[in-house]
Formats: structure tokens, sequence, C-alpha cells
């Protein structure tokens, strides 16, 4: 009804203005259905409150005029500006590089368990509450603390080449083969399942060489390590079972050269813990040529030992949602690393990037519905002791993670983000995230089903959506459990690209929701 007003106005004024505009345009006829307005138009007051009328109807139209344009397209628009606001903002005024540094470079590598994953606690919980956040916190875990030991020796002693050492590292989580160390024949498999065929007749008192290499033809790197780790996680605790002395295990990656790859390993119950050792891709090389001419007898030493369990914490900061608090949108990394390099791709990219989308959040005043949580989580390397008692406590509290997003794939450049859930409602999910694409896409950014992350798995049950950060994989394995794993191996505009795309997602889950 009341907009019948601004009409019947409209029309007044019309008539009015035709009259002034035009004096010598006598409409009879309207003049005469119209007549007492015009009559009333010669009182000052009405005329003043006609021209007043007039102005506001232009403003009212033009208004209307513009929300209309803005509900049927500009809803996207919006979104597409604010997601180029976040990336410029990733891009000029991002924290993460020099976070980075100062991880790396001042604090260095950060095993569970040591003082220097302890100094990388204190000092990301330090710059998170330097965020101005709703809520910064450490939340405590035990871990295993592990030791590689003194420097490790692999050393082949042949008849023809003399007595030379291969670049070796101890596996994680393993032991070692005490001061005196041990000497055997190497026998060659390139799979666990060759182990029962050959049994404890063949393998007895003998060094395993495991030697499949990753697939090179897999395009996705990730899909190699896959196919080739069950050597690594599974080899030495398999080939104890047949009464071997030691395991050495070709490193996880496609490069032929010359740097060890360590990573995680574990004797299942009840097996002797045998030694087992990562053994660089040239040396696997050179030693599967040598074995093909004569047996090959290899000295082993290493003192690699387990610790036994540490007090640590997952380091947590949040922005509290402003309508619905209890629906949690994570993002994380892994805090702790391997002891060898300094975690830089593995996994302090991934934490950085986690703290930098809150603080480009806060930095364009962002006051997200929902609440946005970053986890810094500790042992993913050889425990993940983090992760499982974050999902305790969060289960134990009844919180919900409508979506939880992982980045441990290295700061290289983003391609996208791979999505899963345990919910029965995930097509539908799923289908919802799809819609944002056109928004995404040009930044090079795509949704594909896959799996997450290894610290928001446990989170699976809570049903939300699950995300892993998917930057470029041709690179990972070169750097990935080594020591040239360092500061310097990280591009600058790469990792702030990681940042700016996480915040986007975090920004589209937060604005939109997904039921
Ligand atoms: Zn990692």
């Amino acid at each position: 009804m009341l907009s019948n007003y601004p009409f019947l106005a409209m029309i007044i004024c019309f008539f009015a203005e035709i009259e002034n505009l035009f004096p010598k345009w006598r409409f009879e006829l309207f003049l005469t259905t119209f007549e007492l307005f015009f009559n009333l138009r010669n009182i000052p007051l009405i005329r003043s409150l006609m021209k007043l009328t007039w102005i506001a109807l232009i403003l009212v139209f033009g208004y209307q005029l513009n929300d209309l344009s803005a509900q049927s397209t500009n809803k996207t628009d919006a979104d597409a500006f604010f997601i180029r606001e976040i990336y410029n903002s990733a891009l000029t005024k991002g924290k993460s590089y020099p976070w980075l540094e100062y991880l790396c470079n001042r604090i260095g590598a950060r095993l569970s368990g040591t003082p220097q994953a302890a100094a990388a606690v204190e000092y990301t919980r330090q710059m998170l509450d330097t965020m101005g956040l709703d809520s910064v916190w450490i939340q405590p875990c035990m871990v295993p603390h592990w030791s590689r030991g003194e420097k490790e020796v692999v050393r082949i002693v042949h008849s023809k080449m003399g007595s030379f050492d291969l670049k070796a590292l101890s596996l994680g989580n393993t032991e070692g083969t005490g001061p005196n160390g041990l000497a055997a024949e190497v026998i060659e498999v390139k799979r666990l399942d060759e182990l029962e065929n050959l049994g404890r007749e063949k393998l007895a008192g003998k060094i395993v060489f495991f030697n499949r290499a990753m697939d090179p033809t897999q395009l996705n790197t990730f899909a190699a390590y896959g196919g080739a780790v069950d050597q690594r996680g599974l080899g030495a605790s398999r080939a104890s079972k047949y009464g071997a002395l030691a395991v050495l295990v070709r490193s996880m990656t496609t490069r032929l050269d010359d740097v060890p790859h360590t990573g995680s390993s574990s004797y299942e119950p009840g097996v002797t813990p045998i030694p087992a050792l990562g053994i660089s891709t040239n040396d696997a090389e050179l030693l599967s040529r040598l074995l093909k001419d004569e047996p090959v007898r290899v000295f082993i030493r290493n003192t690699s030992h387990m610790m036994g369990m540490k007090p640590s914490h997952n380091v947590i900061g949040e922005i509290r949602g402003s309508e619905k608090p209890n629906e949690i949108i994570l993002i994380g990394g892994h805090l702790d690393s391997w002891d060898v390099g300094t975690g830089a791709h593995d996994d302090g990219a991934g934490c950085v990037q986690a703290m930098d989308v809150l603080q480009v959040l806060k930095r364009l005043n962002y006051r997200p519905k929902r609440t946005i949580r970053c986890v810094l989580f500790m042992n993913e390397e050889n425990g993940l002791k983090g992760g499982q008692a974050y999902a305790e406590i969060s289960n134990r509290k009844k919180e919900f993670h409508l979506a939880a997003i992982e980045s441990d794939r290295g700061g290289f450049t983003p391609r996208g983000f791979t999505c899963e859930s345990e919910s029965k409602a995930f097509d539908k999910k799923y289908k919802q995230v799809m819609e944002w694409s056109s928004l995404l896409e040009p930044y090079g950014l795509n949704f594909k089903r896959g799996g997450s992350g290894a610290d928001i798995g446990p989170l699976r049950s809570q049903q939300g959506l699950l995300f892993g950060f998917e930057p470029d994989s041709q690179r990972y394995f070169d750097y990935h459990h080594t020591a040239i794993d360092t500061f310097d191996a990280v591009n600058k505009r790469e990792l702030e690209l990681g940042t700016a795309a996480m915040t986007a997602l975090v920004f589209l889950l937060d604005k939109f929701g997904v039921e």
C-alpha cells in the first residue's frame, strides 16, 4: 500500500512540472482532471513539498535500480571483489614468509619432544597473540621422542671398488645397530610380498634392500609416493619376522640424486626392532648394479633410539563467529618436522600459511559468521599424537567442524583443493562447494575429490568437509624429509599464493556454509 503514495505523488509532480516547463501546453483534459492539484500547487508550502518529493523520488528510484542490479548479478561480483582483496593483502602484506624464516633459520628442525619443537610452540603462540584474535591457547599432548644418535655409516666393502660410504639416514622411530655396528650380505627386493617367497631360509642373517622406485608416470607425485612408501613404513617390521638383521630402503623421490630421505617407520607388535635406513636414489641404483655382479657385504652403524614419551603441545588461535560460533572452520598444518633440514616445505609452510589466513582476515576487518580456527599440530611426522589429541578433545566438547583445511604438501604454486567427508550428504555438500569454482578458477584453483590430510583425518567422525590444500606436486619430493628442506627452497610468492587460496576458501565456507 505504501508504495502507492510515491506513485500518486509522481503523477502530481509530472503534471505540475509539465505545466512549469511548457506553459503554452494547456492540456484542458488534464487540467480538468487534475484541477484540484494545480490549484494546490499555488500554495507555496505545497509547492515546496512537491519539489522535495520530486527530488526524493529520483533518489529512491535510482537506489532501487542499483539495488535490483546488485541482487541479480553482484552477489558474485561482491564475492569476487573480496577474494581479489584477499589476494592483494596476502601478496603485499602477508606475514608467512618472515614467520617461516624465523621458524627455519632461528629455531631450526623441530622434531617432536626436542627443545626446538617447544621453541616453535612458544614462537607461534606469541605470533598468534599479536594478531588480536578472540582466543589463543596451547593444547597439551604426549609425543614420542626419537633420537637419530650419531652420524650413520653405511659402508660397502667391494672386491673391485674397495670400501666406500653410501648417503644414508636412519628412518624415524627405528632402533640402531648399537655402537659396534653390524655387517652382512645384502639381498635386494622390490616388494614386501617377495619376503614371503624368499622366506627365512634366504633372509635370515641378511640385510634386506627395498628398491622399488616411485612410479615416474604418475602425474601426481603423491600418488607415486603412496605406491612406494610401504617399503619405508613396514619394510623393517616385515623383514625382521624372517630373521633379517637390518633393512636399507631406496629414498622416496623420483629424482636421481645423492640426497637420502628419512621418514616414519614402525615395528608391528612383537617383532624384533631391527635397524632401518634410507639411502639416496643414486646409491640405490649403484648398490643394485653391484648386486648383479657379485654378492655385496655392507657394514651399518647407527645409534638411533626411541627415548619414550614427552609432553608437548598443539598451538591454536581463533576468531569467534558472530552468528554461528559453534560451526568451526579449521585451517592447519603440522609444527613438528624431521631432524634433518629445517622443515621448510614440510610443514613450516603449512603452519605459517594457516596463521596468515587469520592475519589476512583480521587486516581486511572481516567479521566471520562462523568460528575460524588455526591449529598447528604437533607430531604429525612420527606419531600423529597432536592430531589425535585435538580430535579427542574436540569430540569430548561435542564441537562440530563444518570444514577443516590442511596444508601439508609444500609451499608450492596452488592448484586447488582435494575434498572428502564421511557424511552421507557428501555428494550434496560437494556440489555446493563446486558452485564456487568460477570464483576460484581465475586463481588457478580447482576442486577434486580425494584424501585431505593426516592431522585432520581424526576429525572424520564429525562428518564435516575435510580439504587438503593442493599445490603443484612436481618438486615436493625433491625436498621431503631431507637435509635440503630449508628456508631457501621456499619461494615467497608461491607461499603467499597458498595463504590467499586457503583464505579464499575459508571466506566462501564462512559466508555460504554447506548443508
Ligand atoms: Zn608433513
